[in-house]
C-alpha cells in the first residue's frame, strides 16, 4: 500500500476526524488564522521542523509541472514551511529551474533554500566556481548571494553525504562546517555492513554528526517511499496503535524526535504529500517510548518481507541493455508488499522484452553509482528468478 492509497483508504476509516481536520483548514483560512508547522532552532534561526525535499517534484510530460509544484509551495509556504532543499541533479537540473521560478512570488528573506554542488562532475578549483554561479543563476538569487560571497558573507556552510561513517568522518575532520545533511531513517539506523538493508549505519553517522558538533539535516527519512508503502502486516500494527496517521508519518516522527536533527526533508511528489506532512508537523509531538517500540515491531515486520532497499533514487541510470533498474525493484517491492502475483506478473512483463530484470548480464556499471551499495547485478537476478517461479507456478 504506498502513502497515497493509505492516505485514500484511511478516508473510510477516518472520514470524520479527516472531514474535520479539512473543515478546520478550509475555515482557518477563510480567518487567515493557519496554523503553523513546529519549528526548531538552528543558530539564531527558526527552521521549520519539515522541509521540502525537491527530488521528486510532481511530473507533465517528463518534466517538472510547474503549476502542481506551485500549488504545493504554496500550501507549504502559507504553513511555515521554510526550508527548501534542491541540487544539480535533481530532475535533471529541472529542479532548480523550477524552484526560479515557483519562489519568484517571495520575497528572498522568507525562505530557506539549500542547494547542492554537483562534485561528480566537477573539475578544479575553478570549474567549482563556475558551476555555482550557473547555479545561483538557474535559481533566481544570484543577485542577493553573489553579493553576500563578495562580501564574504555566506553565513552557513554545510555538506551532504551518502556514504560510510568513515568517509563522514574523514569529511568533517578536514573542512570547518556548519551543519550536515544525512540520509537516515529507521531502516538504516543500524548495523556496519555494507549490504541488503543496512549499507547506511544511519545511527553511526548520527552520532558522529552529533559529537562533532554539527547539527543535522535529514534527507531520505521515508527511504525513497519505502516506509510510506509497508506490507499490509506492518501496516495494520501501526494502525492497531493509531489508525487516524499514515506510515509516513509515525517515521517521519521518529528521525525528527532526535534531538541533534533540526530540519527533515520530505520529498513531496503530491499535494497530499504535503497536507499530511503539514498536518504531523502542526503540534509536533516526538514519538513517546511505546510508540518507538510498536514502530521497530513494524518496520521488523516488513523487514522480514525480503523487499529491497532501493529508494528509487535514479542515480544508477544508464544501464547499457536498458534496464529501467528502479522501476523492476518497485514492481518486485510492491509484490513483497501485497503479494498480488497476478499483479507482479503483468507489470513485470509490461516492461519492454530486453530490458528485463532476466536481461541483467552482471556488467556492474550500475553497482558502483549506487548511495544504498545495493548488489544490483544480484538482485537483479532474484527479481527474475521470482518472476520465473511465479509464472510457473
Ligand atoms: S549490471 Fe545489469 S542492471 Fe546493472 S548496468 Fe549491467 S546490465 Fe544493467
Ligand atoms: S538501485 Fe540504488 S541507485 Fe538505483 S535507484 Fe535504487 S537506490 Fe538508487
Amino acid at each position: 500500500m504506498n502513502r497515497r492509497q493509505f492516505l485514500k483508504s484511511a478516508l473510510f476509516t477516518t472520514v470524520g476526524a479527516f472531514l474535520l481536520k479539512t473543515t478546520k483548514v478550509i475555515a482557518a483560512e477563510t480567518k487567515k488564522l493557519i496554523e503553523k508547522v513546529s519549528t526548531k532552532k538552528y543558530r539564531n534561526l527558526n527552521i521549520s521542523a519539515i522541509g521540502f525535499g525537491l527530488m521528486r517534484l510532481p511530473q507533465k510530460n517528463g518534466e517538472p509541472d510547474v503549476t502542481r509544484t506551485q500549488a504545493m509551495v504554496d500550501y507549504a509556504m502559507e504553513h511555515g514551511i521554510n526550508y527548501f532543499d534542491t541540487a544539480w541533479y535533481y530532475h535533471g537540473g529541472k529542479s532548480e529551474l523550477t524552484v526560479g521560478k515557483v519562489f519568484k512570488k517571495y520575497p528572498r528573506s522568507s525562505y530557506y533554500l539549500a542547494d547542492k554542488l554537483p562534485l561528480r562532475i566537477l573539475g578544479g578549483k575553478d570549474h567549482v566556481l563556475q558551476v555555482f554561479e550557473e547555479q545561483l543563476k538557474k535559481c533566481n538569487v544570484y543577485e542577493q548571494l553573489s553579493q553576500k560571497k563578495k562580501e564574504g558573507k555566506i553565513k552557513y556552510l554545510g555538506f551532504s553525504i551518502h556514504d560510510t561513517p568513515e568517509l563522514l568522518e574523514e569529511v568533517i575532520k578536514t573542512y570547518k562546517w556548519d551543519f550536515v545533511q544525512l540520509p537516515i531513517n529507521l531502516i538504516d539506523w543500524e548495523k556496519t555492513d555494507s549490504s541488503g538493508w543496512y549499507g547506511v549505519n544511519a545511527k553511526k553517522q548520527y552520532e558522529i554528526a552529533t559529537k562533532a558538533g554539527l547539527p543535522v539535516v535529514v534527507m531520505n527519512p521515508l527511504k525513497g517511499g519505502q516506509l510510506s508503502t509497508l506490507n499490509q502486516a506492518a501496516v495494520e500494527l501501526l494502525k492497531k496503535e493509531n489508525p487516524n496517521v499514515s506510515p509516513s508519518s509515525w517515521s517521519l516522527r521518529y528521525v525528527a524526535s532526535l534531538e541533534n536533527v533540526f530540519v527533515v526533508l520530505s520529498g513531496m511528489t503530491e499535494m497530499e504529500h504535503m497536507v499530511d506532512n503539514v498536518k504531523t508537523f502542526t503540534n509536533f509531538k516526538p514519538l513517546t517510548e511505546k510508540e518507538q517500540k510498536v514502530l521497530s515491531n513494524a518496520i521488523a515486520v516488513y523487514k522480514s518481507s525480503g523487499a529491497i532497499t532501493c529508494t528509487y533514487c535514479q542515480y544508477c541510470v544508464g544501464c547499457p541493455i536498458g534496464i529501467d533498474i528502479p522501476k523492476q525493484f518497485n514492481i518486485y517491492n510492491e509484490y513483497k508488499a501485497d503479494n498480488k502475483k497476478d499483479k507482479f506478473i503483468a507489470a513485470y512483463e509490461s516492461v519492454k522484452a530486453g530490458c528485463r530484470a532476466q536481461d541483467c548480464i552482471s556488467c556492474g556499471i550500475c553497482k558502483p553509482k549506487c548511495p544504498q551499495k545495493l548488489d544490483i547485478p544480484s538482485l537483479m537476478k532474484e527479481v527474475a528468478k521470482t518472476y520465473k517461479e511465479l509464472k510457473n507456478a
